[in-house]
């Protein structure tokens, strides 16, 4: 199969990559795959990654259990071990021997086929087209606020970051009924939540204040920083961004107002497709360019331009065999 193939230091395409083989788990032709932020960061030296990258996905199972053969699926991105004290709690995202798709010790979707776990697919209902369903995994990670902090419906809210994860995130949040702003440095994306009636300020033209929830989504390591300024005291910051870098900051002022700060990664699937289904939130404006597969090294250079939106990758050749 064809497939993208980051080996530590480059990023390559491979014609004749050898197809999963794995008999335990499902094998899914990749229909599209989203390039994220954190493939960027893989690229940087994230999690110090081998293998075929990509963790957004939506495809149709072609080996596997016969009730799914077929299926549109879309997946959950770690793979846990099944048997430690967190898989037996349901944890599997927290699981200390799990692999991860695209980041830790698993290939991912950059590719025409990968293998999945079938307990980490999810259905893709009818109603919800391939350009939709492939948000499925960040919305979902948007969806995990939700269940980690509970938003009154007049809490004042700010999502700072107007990038993809940001916008989801204020969607998210919006639907919960928050009183939610969003800062950021482009006019034009933050024009995508203006669409959809989240309140919207350029970074450079706000003035701070204080508010109840802060959602750090802007993927830069200056982020924390503002976001902790931004905090009243004993309100909540929640944290989105995965950096490669360190951060540099002081904590004292966590301590000093007793804030609230949450950690927060990957997030249930079946809210994300409730929310697509149910045409809530608006994801196919966040999408930038769909390339061929074959073009997916001018794919990643294009998600690297700053201010980009959502850049998917498209393995073209529905109908040929795996081997
Ligand atoms: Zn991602
Ligand atoms: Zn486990």
């Amino acid at each position: 199969m064809r497939a993208l193939y980051w080996d530590g230091r480059e990023l390559c395409f491979v014609p004749s990559f050898a197809a999963p083989t794995d008999e335990s788990t499902a094998l899914i032709k990749v229909h599209l795959a989203g390039i994220c932020a954190t493939d960027l960061q893989i690229f940087a030296g994230y999690m110090a990654f081998t293998g075929v990258p990509g963790h957004e996905f939506v495809g149709s199972v072609e080996q596997g259990p016969g009730e799914l053969i077929g299926k549109r699926v879309v997946g959950e991105i770690n793979f846990g071990c099944g048997e430690c004290p967190a898989c037996r709690r349901g944890l599997n995202r927290h699981c200390p021997n799990r692999r991860v798709m695209g980041i830790l010790n698993a290939h991912g979707a950059f590719a025409e086929y990968v293998a999945v776990p079938c307990e980490n697919l999810h259905l893709v209902p009818e109603n919800i087209a391939d350009e939709e369903a492939v948000f499925a995994e960040p919305l979902a990670a948007s969806f995990e606020i939700l269940t980690q902090i509970h938003p009154k419906p007049d809490d004042d809210v700010l999502v700072l970051g107007d990038g993809k994860l940001g916008n989801l995130c204020a969607q998210v949040l919006q639907l919960a009924g928050a009183n939610v702003t969003a800062v950021g440095k482009h006019s034009d994306k933050l024009a995508l939540l203006n669409n959809v009636g989240v309140r919207t300020l350029l970074l450079d033209k706000w003035q701070p204040h204080l508010f109840d929830i802060v959602v750090e989504a802007t993927g830069s390591s200056s982020g924390f920083g503002l976001a902790l300024s931004a905090v009243r005291p004993r309100g909540t910051l929640v944290l989105k961004s995965t950096i490669a870098a360190n951060h540099q900051v002081s904590l004292a002022p966590i301590v000093i107002n007793e804030v609230n700060v949450v950690g927060s990664r990957c997030g249930p699937f079946p809210e994300a497709l409730a929310a697509l289904a149910a045409k809530q939130i608006a994801v196919t404006p966040l999408i930038e360019k769909i390339y061929p597969l074959d073009d997916g090294l001018s794919a990643v250079t294009h998600a690297r331009r700053a201010g980009v939106r959502k850049i998917l990758l498209q393995p073209s050749d529905h109908g040929r065999s795996v081997h």
